[in-house]
């Protein structure tokens, strides 16, 4: 049995569909089976693996999910993509009803994988609820700025009530800071007042602001394939040794 791990945040745009995309991408590379799911309306971890949306999503629809699973670019990295379709969105993202179901489907699913990242929404909602749910793990990105703790006690309070209700197996992966830059004392000032705050929990590897990680998936690629010398590329591989240790 495989790893599940959860890529959520409520805050927007702190690079949780970047990490997902990038350490699925770099755990394929290194021989994991490794799947990303996408949990987000937006689909950007869809779009940004060169895959298209789906109109039908199976977990919406009580389907088996292996039928709308896909390959990538990538030789190992699979993915099951996201649905912009409102009805989908609104059944998955509604009913809470169709939650234990869908961990059901999930679970039978996922079995085959060494890895599943689930990449979710900027949100608390039922949709972030329903995938931690379904982890084992859930990994935050936090990004280096100014709000980075704003909002946290919020989605650490989310993550404490599925702990206690739908799955007390739940652990913390890990805090992961993102868009680095050491020549900011910002930065610095951020990763002191997480680190301070959160101890052992926040991974040592931390994410480079780095120009190929925002080019990749305009190429439809994961940066370990799109610029494989990157600082960006270097990072994402040194997180999955540090999940991988984990485990
Ligand atoms: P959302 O909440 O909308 O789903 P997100 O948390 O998934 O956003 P991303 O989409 O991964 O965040 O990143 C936000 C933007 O920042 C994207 O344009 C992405 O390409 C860029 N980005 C992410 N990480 C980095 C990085 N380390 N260096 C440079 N650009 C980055
Ligand atoms: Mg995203």
């Amino acid at each position: 049995m495989g790893r599940i791990l959860c890529v959520a945040n409520q805050k927007g745009g702190v690079g949780k569909t970047t990490t997902a995309i990038n350490l699925a991408a770099a755990l394929a590379k290194a021989g994991y089976h490794t799947l990303v799911a996408d949990f987000d309306p937006q689909c950007n971890a869809t779009s940004g693996l060169g895959c298209r949306p789906i109109l039908h999503h199976p977990l919406a629809r009580g389907l088996p999910i292996h039928e709308a699973i896909v390959p990538t670019k990538v030789p190992g990295l699979e993915l099951l993509p996201g649905t912009r379709s409102f009805r989908d969105v609104e059944r998955l993202a509604r009913d809470p009803e169709l939650a234990p179901q869908i961990r059901e489907q999930l679970r039978w699913g996922l079995a085959g994988y060494d890895f599943v990242l689930i990449d979710c929404p900027p949100s608390v909602g039922q949709l972030t609820k329903t995938a931690l749910a379904s982890s084992d793990e859930v990994l935050m990105p936090i990004q280096c700025e100014y709000f980075a703790m704003e909002g946290l006690a919020q989605m650490i309070e989310v993550i404490r009530q599925v702990m206690k209700s739908d799955a007390p197996k739940l652990q913390f992966a890990g805090i992961l800071l993102t868009m680095y830059d050491h020549t900011l004392e910002l930065t610095l000032e951020v990763e002191r007042e997480v680190r301070e705050f959160f101890g052992e929990i926040v991974f040592q590897t931390v994410i480079p602001r780095d120009v190929a990680l925002a080019e990749a998936p305009s190429h439809g690629l994961p940066v370990i394939e799109y610029a494989p010398r990157s600082r960006g590329t270097r990072a994402y591989v040194e997180l999955s040794w540090e999940v991988r240790e984990l485990g």
